[in-house]
């Protein structure tokens, strides 16, 4: 297939390239867009024949259902089996547009594929001028998951996009870095207390504040590997690099120690270490790349694909990573780093 790439500036949004964009989309077909959180790769929400055409390029399982897109309140109304509760208002009201993904029952518009058979949808309202305006321009809602091939890790640089996905979709549209860089929070309201089903750019602490401790829990199949989790995509192998990686957890000295042991240890010398800035110094005879500060894990989050991609290209044979801290965003950090090392974990 031939992959038209587009160049849009986010700041200055050449509308005329971007209706050629809305209408690959109203013809069915398949078009990468930026968001705030990561690429998307963006199909017709209301169109099986659009939507299989996603799961086809990614690879991705057909059991795994995909986020629904939208410009404005009112294009969620045939999606939704309810009109919004004051739950849901407020929720709106406080994170849309933003990084929030907000699981509803569904009504029977939504085609099974797209919510693969559950009786539930997952919709969001991205915060980025050029996936709200080609929304608006289609004048459907988008189904858009990450625009990475299903594994691998999300893409947040229009490179990642263009290495796993030239040749597999109508067209990307190639804009800047995604800001928040981790995929959005997926959070289930069909139930009487909000489960996180996903942690991403909305934090734990925030939606407390909104919905308050009881009104909030985290789904305990987040840190596990379960077979039949609530939110299917939870339970494949994710954001993997291709080398081997080993989180390493405990205090400070011990996972510096450890991992120098392990350099020490190395003969290829082919090991990558994924630190801070407040330790890369203490690595030396490996590929150190650092996140970030401790004290910035919302930019060491924003961080973590580009560097798993980043080793990738170096060629590493295996990777250490420094556990972080879980608190706000480290909890969608750390959720993406033990899927990468599928659940590779090393206590120290
Ligand atoms: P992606 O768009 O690739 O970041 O993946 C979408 C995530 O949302 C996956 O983890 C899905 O399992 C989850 N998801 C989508 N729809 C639903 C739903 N109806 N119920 C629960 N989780 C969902
Ligand atoms: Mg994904």
């Amino acid at each position: 297939m031939n992959t038209e790439i587009v160049e849009l500036n986010e700041q200055n949004i050449d509308i005329e390239k971007l209706k050629r964009a809305a209408k690959i989309i109203v013809n069915l077909g398949t078009v990468v867009l930026p968001t705030e959180t990561v690429y998307g790769l963006g199909a017709n929400a209301l169109s099986s024949m659009a939507v299989k055409k996603i799961f086809l390029a990614k690879g991705r399982p057909v059991d795994n259902p995909l986020i629904v897109h939208v410009c404005s309140i009112e294009m969620m109304g045939d999606l939704l089996q309810d009109p919004l509760d004051l739950r849901a208002k407020k929720l709106i009201e406080a994170f849309w547009p933003g990084p929030l993904t907000l699981v509803f029952k569904r009504s029977d518009k939504v085609p099974l594929e797209v919510c693969a058979n559950l009786d539930t949808v997952a919709i969001r309202m991205p915060d980025h001028p050029i996936a709200l305006k080609l929304i608006e321009l289609a004048n459907v809602p988008i189904a858009a998951p990450s625009a990475n091939v299903s594994g691998k890790p999300s893409p947040t640089m229009a490179q990642h996009v263009i290495q796993d996905m030239d040749g597999r979709v109508d067209m990307i549209i190639s804009a800047d870095r995604s800001r928040i860089g981790v995929e959005s929070t997926v959070l289930d309201i069909s139930l009487p207390v909000a489960l996180i089903l996903r942690p991403g750019g909305v934090t734990l602490e925030q939606l407390q504040k909104v919905l308050g401790k009881e009104g909030v829990s985290l789904d305990n199949m987040i840190n596990d590997v379960v077979d039949k989790p609530r939110s299917p995509g939870m339970k494949y192998t994710h954001y993997a690099p291709n080398a081997t990686l080993q989180i390493v957890r405990g205090d400070k000295e011990n996972i510096i120690s450890y991992i120098k042991g392990k350099i020490y240890e190395s003969v290829s010398g082919f090991i990558g270490v994924l630190c801070s800035d407040e330790t890369k110094s203490e690595y030396q005879g490996a590929h150190v790349i650092s996140i970030g500060s401790v004290h910035r894990l919302e930019q060491g989050a924003s961080n973590l694909f580009a560097v798993l991609r980043e080793f990738d290209q170096i060629g590493v044979d295996v990777i250490y990573a420094e556990a972080f801290g879980e608190d706000e965003m480290g909890l969608a950090l750390m959720n993406r780093l033990k899927k990468a090392a599928g659940f590779n974990i090393v206590d120290v």
